[in-house]
C-alpha cells in the first residue's frame, strides 16, 4: 500500500521509501524511517498536499511524492528500526564502561583552551529557536519567525559572560548536513573551515526525535557540542518527562534545557560551553551503524588513510561515512586526490556489497542507523504525551479547511492592506501637516536665496514626501511578522501550493513570494530555501512584481489625490495585477528558460505559537529603523540630486527678465491701471511661466526630453519620465522626485497631492488623466523595484546576465503594459 491510499485520520507503519536523489535523502532525514508510524491529518483545500503526523511533528507532502512511501498497516510488516544492542561493533570502545566512547581529537587541538574568546556557533533545525538564543544572549535583534528559512545567511554577535568574550554566530537551520540544499552545504563548510569552538546544537524538545538526527550527524564529525534543549516549556506542558541526564550520557554531549523566547537556561548553557572549551580532550561516542556498515566504513578509513591524510579537515570516518551515502560534495573533493579512482571503485565496491547484504541501500542503511540510535536512547528516557490539548489541530482544521481555508485567507489579506491604507491614514495626516508646518517655518526665517531652496524643496519637499509613509509601512510589516511568527504562513505555503504547482512553482516560493510584499531584497535572499535551483531563478524573478512597501506610497498618493473613495479596492487590483504578471511570468519561465523538473513538497508545518510581543515589536522597529535611514542615506542625497539637476543651470538674465516683469505688474497696481486681485492673478501667470521656463531649461529637463519620445506613447509628461527614472536608486524617490518638480504655483506650502491635483498641461488640459495615473502606477508597479534588489538578485543567482535580464525583462513589460493601457485606452474613450 502507498502512503497517498492513507485515509485522513488513520495510521500505518512505513515500509520503504521509493523514489531517489534530493526527494528520497530528504524524505528519509525528516523520519521517513522503515518502521516509523505516520498517520494522515487532513488535505489541503484543493486536496493536494496532504499532512501527515510523524515523529510527533507535522510534515506536509504532495499526493505524487505520497506515492513514493510504501506502507504497511500492520506494525509487523514494518521490521522495526534495527535493535541498538545488536548494531554495537564487536570488541572496540569499551572505555569507561561507557559502551561507545572514544577519546579521539576530532576538532580539539588537544590543549587547553586559555584564550578568554570562544566562537559559538549555533545550529539546529529550522524553528529550533536558534535566533531566538542568539538574540537574547547577544541583545541584537535577528529576526525570528515560526517558518523555516528565516535565517538565510549567518550573523554575528557577541557577549561576556564569566569573563568570557563569545563570539555567536547565527547559521540557518538545516535537517541534516547532507550536500543538499546550499544551507546545508553553508552550516558544514562553516563547521569544517571556521572551525567553531563550540557548537551549540539548538535542539527542539518538542519534536526530539527529528531535532536529534543531526545531532547524530555532528557525532560524526567528532566536534564539541553542546545541546541547547530549547522550547522545553511545550515538552512541560504537553506532560511528559525527559531524563536528559542519562541521554546526555548515553551520546556524551552535554544537554542544557533552555527556553529561548524567555532567556531561560542561557546562563547555563554558556557555562558548560566554557567547560567543554576549557577541556584539552574530548571524548565522544561514535553511532554505531551496525556489522555491516561498520565494516564498510573501516574499509574506507583504511583506504582513505593512504591519502594525504592532514588535507582533510574531518575524521576519516565521516569521509568514509558521507562516500558511502553517496554524498555529491564528498566525492568532489576525494575527485581532486591522485588516488581517487582506486577511492571511488572501492566505495562503489563496498556500497553494492551493503546493499546486498542488507537489502536496503546504503542511504537508508545509515538514516534507519541514526534513527535507531536515537529511538533506542529515547525509549528509556522520554515518557509519553499525557496532555493533547492540540491548539494546532484545532486552528489547522480551521485555516486548512475545505471552504474556509481560501477564503480565511484572503481575508487576511484584505485585513492587512485596509489595515495598511486606512488606518496607517490618521497618523500620516499628522505627519503631514507637520512636514507642512516646518516647510512654511524655514520658508518664512530663512533669506531667499538657493540654500533656501534647497532646503525648503529639496531636502523638506523631498524627504518629507517620502517620510509620512512610515505609518503605512509599519503597519504593513506588524502584519507580515505576526504571519511570519504565528506559524501561519507555513499554512498559506501548503494551502497554496496545490496554485503555485499550476505555475510550475512549488508552495514555499510562496513565501519569498508574500515577503516581497513588504521588501523584494530580503524575500530574493528568502528563495534560498527552495531547493531546485530552476525554481530558484524563476521566483526570483518574479518576486519584484509582488509590489513591495516602497512602491506603496506612491500609490497611496496617487489614489488620495484622484480617487479617494475607492482607495482599498485600486490598492488590492495593483497587487492583484501584479500577482497576474508574476503568474504569467513564471509559467513563460518555465516553459522556456527553465525546464527541468521541480522540487518535492516536503515542508515540516510547525506548531502554532502565540508571537511574543517583543519580538513583533522589534521587527517592526527594525523595519522602521531602516525606512528611516533609507530616508537619511540614499532617499535625502537622491533628492539633493535630483534639485540640483532641477535647479541648475540658473540662468540669471532670465530671472532678472521675469523679475522685471512682475516689476512692471507693480507698477502697474501703483498707477491704479489694475486692481490687487489682478496683480495677483498676473504674478502667478508670470511665476507659473518662470518655473516651467526654468525646469525645461535644467538638466533634469534636458534629461526628461531626452527620454520624451520613448515616453510620449505612454501619455507620461517628462516630469514624470524623470521621476520614474530616479525610481532606479528606490521607488520612494519617484515621489521625492515629484516633490522638487511639481513645485505648483502658489507660494504657499500646498501638499503634494493638491500639487499634482492642479498640474496641467501649456494648453491646461491636466497632466494626470485617469489613464496616465493608471498607466504609470502599472509602470510603477511593473519595473524593476531598486538597485539593492538588482544586486540583490546578482548575490543569489550568482551573475551580472540575470540580473541586468531581470531589469530589461520588468522594464520592458512595464513600458508594453503601460503603453497598451494608453494607447487602447485612448481609442475607446
Ligand atoms: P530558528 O529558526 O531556529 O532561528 O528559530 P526562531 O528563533 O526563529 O524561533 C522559532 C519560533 O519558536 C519563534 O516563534 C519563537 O518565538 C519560538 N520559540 C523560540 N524558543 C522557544 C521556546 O523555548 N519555547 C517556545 N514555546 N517557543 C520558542
Ligand atoms: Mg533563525
Amino acid at each position: 500500500m502507498r502512503l497517498s491510499e492513507l485515509k485522513t485520520g488513520q495510521k500505518a507503519y512505513i515500509t520503504k521509501v521509493n523514489g531517489s536523489g534530493a526527494f528520497r535523502k530528504r524524505i528519509l532525514e525528516m523520519g521517513f524511517v522503515r518502521g516509523q508510524e505516520v498517520r494522515s491529518i487532513l488535505n489541503a483545500p484543493l486536496k493536494d498536499p496532504i499532512k501527515y503526523e510523524i515523529m510527533e511533528y507535522e510534515v506536509s507532502l504532495r499526493r505524487s511524492e505520497a506515492v513514493m512511501v510504501e506502507i504497511s498497516v500492520l506494525a509487523s510488516d514494518a521490521r522495526g528500526l534495527t535493535d541498538l544492542s545488536e548494531q554495537l561493533p564487536e570488541e572496540e570502545g569499551l572505555q569507561n564502561g561507557h559502551p561507545l566512547l572514544y577519546t579521539g581529537n576530532g576538532q580539539g587541538n588537544g590543549a587547553a583552551h586559555t584564550e578568554k574568546n570562544i566562537r559559538v556557533a549555533l545550529v539546529g533545525n529550522p524553528n529550533a529557536g536558534k535566533t531566538s538564543i542568539f538574540n537574547l544572549a547577544s541583545g541584537a535583534h535577528e529576526h525570528v519567525g515560526n517558518y523555516s528559512g528565516v535565517t538565510v545567511n549567518s550573523k554575528e554577535g557577541r557577549l561576556t559572560h564569566n569573563g568570557y568574550t563569545f563570539t555567536l554566530t547565527d547559521l540557518p537551520g538545516t535537517y541534516s548536513l547532507s550536500a543538499y540544499t546550499p544551507e546545508e552545504l553553508y552550516v558544514r563548510k562553516h563547521i569544517l573551515e571556521e572551525k567553531p569552538d563550540v557548537i551549540v546544537n539548538v535542539v527542539s524538545a518538542s519534536a526530539l526525535e527529528r531535532n536529534l538526527y543531526l545531532t547524530t550527524e555532528l557525532i560524526d564529525l567528532e566536534v564539541p557540542v553542546v545541546i541547547a534543549l530549547n522550547m522545553y516549556d511545550e515538552l512541560e506542558q504537553s506532560g511528559r518527562t525527559f531524563d536528559h541526564k542519562t541521554f546526555s550520557e548515553l551520546i556524551n554531549i552535554p544537554m542544557v534545557p533552555t527556553v529561548g523566547k524567555r532567556g531561560e537556561g542561557i546562563p547555563q548553557l554558556l557555562e558548560r560551553v566554557i567547560d567543554l572549551y576549557q577541556q584539552s580532550e574530548h571524548t565522544h561516542v561514535q553511532v554505531p551503524y551496525g556489522r555491516v556498515p561498520e565494516k564498510s566504513i573501516a574499509i574506507m578509513e583504511r583506504e582513505l588513510a593512504v591519502t594525504d591524510t592532514p588535507r582533510w579537515k574531518m575524521p576519516l570516518r565521516y569521509v568514509g561515512i558521507k562516500l558511502l551515502e553517496g554524498d555529491k560534495e564528498m566525492e568532489r573533493q576525494v575527485r581532486q586526490l591522485p588516488e581517487q579512482e582506486k577511492i571511488l571503485a572501492r566505495r562503489d565496491k563496498e556500497r553494492a556489497y551493503m546493499e546486498k547484504l542488507l537489502r536496503e541501500d546504503p542511504e537508508s542503511a545509515f538514516t534507519n542507523a541514526r534513527y535507531g540510535f536515537i529511538a533506542g536512547g529515547l525509549k528509556e528516557t522520554l515518557s509519553e504525551k499525557i496532555h493533547f490539548t492540540d491548539n494546532t489541530k484545532l486552528i489547522d482544521t480551521l485555516v486548512t479547511h475545505k471552504y474556509l481555508g481560501f477564503p480565511l485567507f484572503f481575508l487576511f489579506l484584505w485585513v492587512m492592506f485596509e489595515a495598511t491604507f486606512r488606518l496607517g491614514g490618521y497618523p500620516m495626516a499628522a505627519i503631514e501637516w507637520l512636514v507642512g508646518q516646518l516647510g512654511n517655518l524655514v520658508r518664512g526665517h530663512m533669506a531667499a536665496g538657493p540654500l533656501k531652496d534647497l532646503i525648503v524643496d529639496g531636502v523638506i519637499g523631498g524627504v518629507g514626501g517620502v517620510i509620512v509613509f512610515l505609518p503605512n509601512i509599519v503597519i504593513l510589516y506588524l502584519f507580515i511578522a505576526f504571519m511570519e511568527d504565528s506559524g501561519y504562513m507555513a499554512r498559506a505555503a501548503f494551502i497554496m501550493d496545490k496554485v503555485m504547482h499550476c505555475i510550475g512553482l512549488h508552495g514555499k516560493s510562496f513565501i519569498p513570494l508574500i515577503m516581497g510584499f513588504g521588501c523584494n531584497v530580503p524575500a530574493i535572499m528568502a528563495t534560498r530555501t527552495i531547493e531546485s535551483r530552476s525554481s530558484r531563478m524563476i521566483t526570483m524573478f518574479i518576486v519584484p512584481f509582488m509590489s513591495c512597501s516602497a512602491r506603496l506610497p506612491v500609490y497611496i498618493l496617487f489614489v488620495s489625490a484622484f480617487f479617494p473613495s475607492s482607495g482599498s479596492l485600486i490598492l488590492l487590483g495593483l497587487y492583484a495585477f501584479g500577482i497576474l504578471i508574476a503568474a504569467l511570468t513564471a509559467r513563460l519561465f518555465r516553459n522556456t528558460l527553465f525546464k527541468e523538473e521541480e522540487t518535492p513538497f516536503v515542508m515540516e508545518l510547525p506548531p502554532y505559537r502565540m508571537p511574543t510581543l517583543k519580538s513583533v515589536t522589534t521587527h517592526m522597529w527594525d523595519r522602521s529603523r531602516q525606512y528611516l535611514q533609507k530616508m537619511g542615506g540614499p532617499i535625502l542625497m537622491g533628492s539633493i540630486i535630483i534639485w540640483f539637476l532641477g535647479y541648475f543651470p540658473y540662468n540669471q538674465e532670465r530671472e532678472t527678465a521675469f523679475d522685471k516683469q512682475i516689476e512692471q505688474a507693480e507698477m502697474q497696481l501703483a498707477a491704479g491701471r489694475i486692481s490687487e486681485s489682478q496683480l495677483e492673478e498676473s504674478i502667478s501667470g508670470i511665476e507659473h511661466l518662470r518655473n516651467t521656463e526654468h525646469q525645461v531649461n535644467s538638466y533634469i529637463g534636458r534629461i526628461g526630453h531626452f527620454m520624451e519620445p520613448v515616453m510620449r506613447p505612454l501619455g507620461f509628461d517628462w516630469k514624470i519620465s524623470v521621476s520614474l527614472l530616479s525610481g532606479m536608486a528606490a521607488k520612494e524617490i519617484v515621489i521625492s522626485t515629484m516633490g522638487v518638480l511639481y513645485t505648483g504655483d502658489s507660494e504657499d506650502q500646498q501638499s503634494l497631492q493638491q500639487r499634482l491635483q492642479t498640474e496641467s498641461h501649456a494648453d491646461g488640459k491636466p497632466v494626470f488623466t485617469p489613464l496616465v495615473i493608471t498607466g504609470f502606477l502599472l509602470f510603477v508597479l511593473i519595473y524593476f523595484p531598486c538597485i539593492a534588489t538588482i544586486i540583490a538578485i546578482r548575490e543569489e543567482s550568482h551573475s551580472w546576465g540575470w540580473a541586468l535580464f531581470s531589469v530589461f525583462y520588468s522594464t520592458g513589460l512595464a513600458w508594453l503594459v503601460a503603453f497598451l493601457v494608453f494607447q487602447v485606452g485612448s481609442l475607446l474613450m
